[in-house]
C-alpha cells in the first residue's frame, strides 16, 4: 500500500529534485552543481537566436528547460512556501505545470480516469480485468508440447492472444484482451475432439484479500504473531504470510497476511492486535500503485512523467514535507474538474480514502480478490 511505497518514493523524489535528473534534457546543468547553468542556458538561447537562420525550436526547448530547472530548484529549497489557497492561484499553477508536462502525460494522469462519486459507481461500466488469462495443461502425457498441438489445430490470428507464457508441467498461460475472447477460445477447444482430449483447461482463481499488521517490533517471531492472530481473530489454522516490509522505523516491520473476508470483518471491528506488550494496528491491505510525486493512481514515483510535484494536502506544487497549508485540496479531483468539467468536491487530501479516485482504485483492487 502507500506506506510501502512512501519511503522508497520519497528517496526517489528527493534525489530527482536534488539532481534534477528527470526534468532536464541533456542541455541542462543542475543549478546546485553549476551556479552558471542559468547563464549557460541563457547564452545558448542567445546563440540559437542570433545566427542568420535562428533555431526557434531549439530556443523554445532551452527556455522550457530553463523554466523547469528554475521551478525544480525552487521546490528543492527548504524555505517554507507561503500559505496560499485561492483557486485562482492553484489554477494558475496547474496551467504552468501543464505547460511543462506533455499532453499525453496529462491524459495518462487524468484523461480517462473514472471519477464517480462512490455511491454512483453503478453507472460506470466495469473496467475489464487486466489481461484475462486461461491456463492449459496436457491431459495425460506431460511431455506433449501444447504449442505444437495448438499450431496444428488453430490459427492464433483468429484469436489474437496478447501474451503466451509457459507454465510448469508443460502448461501454457494464454492471455487475451477480453474475457469474451477467452470464452470463444475455450469453446473452440471443446469443439475439437482432439484438443478436448489432449488439453485440460483451468481458469485462474481469484486471490484472497490481505491484511497488514503495522510496525511489528523486529525481534518478534512469526510463531508469536501467528499465535496472537489465531487467538484474537478466532482462527483454526495459521495464516499464509504474503510478505513483509520495513515499518515506520528501522526497528519495525509491516507484515502482510492473506485472509478470508470473514477474518477481514473481524479485523475491521477490532482494528488492533495485542502481541506481547504491544498493541499493533491491523487493517485490510490494498495493493495498488499511487504516485507520491503527482498523486495520480496507477503508477509509482519512479515511473512518474511529471516534472513538478503536486502536494497531496493542498494541490500546490511543492512536497508534502514543505506544505504550510491549513486547508485541503485534492489535486486529482481538482484536475478532473478543470480538465473534464466534473464537479467533484475538492476539499479533501489526495490520500483521503473517501476521494472518488481513491475509492476507484480500491474498487479495482477488490475486483481482483475473492471476497466470497
Ligand atoms: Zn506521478
Ligand atoms: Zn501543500
Ligand atoms: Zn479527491
Amino acid at each position: 500500500m502507500q506506506d510501502f511505497e512512501e519511503e522508497e518514493d520519497l528517496e526517489i523524489l528527493y534525489s530527482r529534485l536534488k539532481g534534477n535528473s528527470k526534468c532536464n534534457s541533456q542541455d541542462l546543468l543542475s543549478e546546485e552543481e553549476d551556479p552558471d547553468s542559468f547563464h549557460a542556458l541563457a547564452e545558448r538561447i542567445r546563440v540559437a537566436l542570433s545566427v542568420s537562420n535562428p533555431d526557434i525550436n531549439k530556443a523554445l526547448s532551452l527556455l522550457d528547460t530553463l523554466q523547469a530547472n528554475y521551478l525544480a530548484a525552487e521546490i528543492s529549497k527548504v524555505t517554507p512556501v507561503p500559505v496560499k489557497q485561492s483557486s485562482q492561484q492553484i489554477t494558475k499553477n496547474l496551467y504552468n505545470m501543464n505547460q511543462l508536462s506533455t499532453t499525453s502525460d496529462h491524459q495518462a494522469a487524468t484523461g480517462n480516469h473514472i471519477f464517480p462519486p462512490p455511491n454512483q459507481s453503478n453507472s460506470i461500466p466495469p473496467e475489464p480485468a487486466p489481461n484475462p488469462t486461461i491456463l492449459l495443461y496436457p491431459t495425460t502425457d506431460s511431455t506433449s508440447n501444447l504449442s505444437e498441438i495448438l499450431n496444428e489445430a488453430l490459427s492464433p490470428r483468429d484469436y489474437n492472444p496478447t501474451n503466451i507464457k509457459p507454465l510448469r508441467g508443460n502448461g501454457l498461460a494464454i492471455s487475451f484482451q477480453t474475457s469474451s475472447q477467452i470464452k470463444q477460445f475455450q469453446s473452440k477447444l471443446k469443439e475439437n475432439s482432439n484438443l478436448k482430449s489432449t488439453i485440460t483447461i483451468k481458469l485462474p482463481t481469484k486471490r484472497s484479500p490481505s491484511f497488514i499488521l503495522y510496525n511489528v517490533p523486529n525481534p518478534t517471531k512469526e510463531e508469536d504473531i501467528q499465535e496472537a492472530l489465531k487467538s484474537q481473530l478466532n482462527l483454526k489454522n495459521p495464516l499464509n504470510l504474503r510478505f513483509k516490509f520495513k515499518g515506520n522505523t528501522t526497528s519495525t516491520t509491516n507484515w502482510v497476511f492473506e485472509a478470508t473476508s470473514q477474518t477481514l470483518n473481524i479485523i475491521q471491528q477490532i482494528q488492533k492486535i495485542q502481541i506481547g506488550w504491544s498493541m499493533l494496528k491491523i487493517s485490510e491491505f490494498f495493493h495498488f500503485k499511487k504516485c507520491n510525486f503527482c498523486q495520480a493512481f496507477g503508477h509509482t514515483t519512479k515511473d512518474c512523467h511529471r516534472q513538478i510535484p503536486s502536494c497531496s494536502r493542498c494541490a500546490d506544487h511543492h512536497l508534502i514535507t514543505d506544505c504550510q497549508s491549513q486547508s485541503y485540496c485534492c489535486i486529482n479531483c481538482l484536475e478532473s474538474n478543470i480538465f473534464t468539467g466534473s464537479e467533484l468536491p475538492t476539499f479533501h487530501s489526495a490520500k483521503d480514502r473517501s476521494c472518488p479516485f481513491f475509492q476507484d482504485a480500491i474498487n479495482k483492487y477488490r475486483a481482483t480478490r475473492d471476497y466470497s
